[in-house]
């Protein structure tokens, strides 16, 4: 028997998949939802993700499907999905490790460029033919053919309801958010469904020891692109180079800088759901600055 803290029935699928004996086992560090693994074989090194959650096993399939459609479009490299499933001790989602390197200089402008190419994947209808997560809350993509429609019933109005339930916002809030709904269609310009990552902050991609970037951790829909350029500014924002490089190879409608709030918003809301009171204030600051 192995000594890891990985589920015996785990480790049995994981090694159908692989085809192979797992040698080694080691808990990797940095995630927030999730356990994490590094197991060793003689075929390679292979990423493992546990949970044992009620809703585990269909956050490891909509992340693995994910990871296929950002893989898809050809435009960033992502970590192979090797298997994912679910067993009596819990669920798993088997991926290709990802050895990372310093980043060398022409990592950010490779990764600008290479956000700008997903985001020319296109589809007819803004949303994704199935839900999906964002870290662990559930995220909606149910198709609208705009995006203000679809932002404001798939994005907001479900944070919103969470925040109803747990009493995080006041009445006033909600009163504010119906003016900026009323607001909406006039503020984002009318732009294709893109491909997004939908979850891109600096947590969520790692440098392999190539220097290329590699998504993780997507919580993808057909959305506005500038949803993933909001996201990235969240929280101190990427190196100057990301940006320049994506508005190179597609730039942005003018304006943005004005916009970055209302993408933000979902993000917030998202934080005051997962997280807590503590990001009310920047819910209410974003708010303020376009309503
Ligand atoms: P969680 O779903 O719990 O947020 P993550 O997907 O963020 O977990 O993974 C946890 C950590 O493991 C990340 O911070 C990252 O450094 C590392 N990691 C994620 N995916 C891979 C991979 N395919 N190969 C190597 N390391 C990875």
């Amino acid at each position: 028997m192995l000594p890891s803290q990985v589920p015996a029935e785990i480790l049995l699928r994981c090694r159908d998949i692989l085809g192979t004996d797992i040698r080694s086992v080691q808990p990797v560090s940095g995630g927030d939802i999730n356990q994490a693994f590094r197991l060793e074989a003689p075929t390679g090194s292979f990423f493992l993700k546990t949970n044992t959650g009620p809703q585990a096993g269909r956050m490891f399939g909509t992340e693995a499907a994910g990871l296929g459609l950002l893989a898809s479009a050809g435009a960033l490299r992502t970590p192979a999905v090797l298997g994912f499933g679910e067993t009596p001790q819990g669920a798993f989602l088997l991926l290709e490790f990802i050895e990372t390197g310093f980043r060398p200089p022409v990592f950010w402008e490779k990764f600008g460029t290479g956000l700008a190419h997903l985001h020319r994947s296109s589809a007819e209808k803004f949303g994704l033919g199935h839900d999906n997560f964002i870290g662990s809350l559930p995220q909606s993509n149910s198709q609208h053919d705009t995006w203000a429609s679809f932002y404001i019933h798939e994005r907001l109005l479900p944070q919103l309801d969470l925040a109803k339930q747990s009493n995080r916002l006041q009445s006033a809030d909600f009163q504010d958010f119906e003016i900026l709904f009323k607001k909406l269609p006039d503020l984002c310009p009318a732009e294709p469904p893109a491909l997004t990552h939908g979850d891109l902050w600096s947590g969520n991609f790692l440098c392999s020891t190539a220097g290329q970037p590699v998504l993780i951790d997507p919580a993808v829909s057909y959305a506005h692109r500038e949803m993933d350029l909001a996201m990235s500014r969240l929280f101190g924002g990427f190196e100057r180079p990301f940006y320049r490089s994506y508005e190179a190879a597609w730039p942005l409608a003018p304006g943005f800088e004005q916009r970055l709030p209302v993408y933000q918003l979902y993000y917030l809301l998202v934080h005051v759901n997962l997280f807590g009171g503590g990001y009310v204030g920047s819910v209410r600051s974003a708010l303020g600055q376009l309503i």
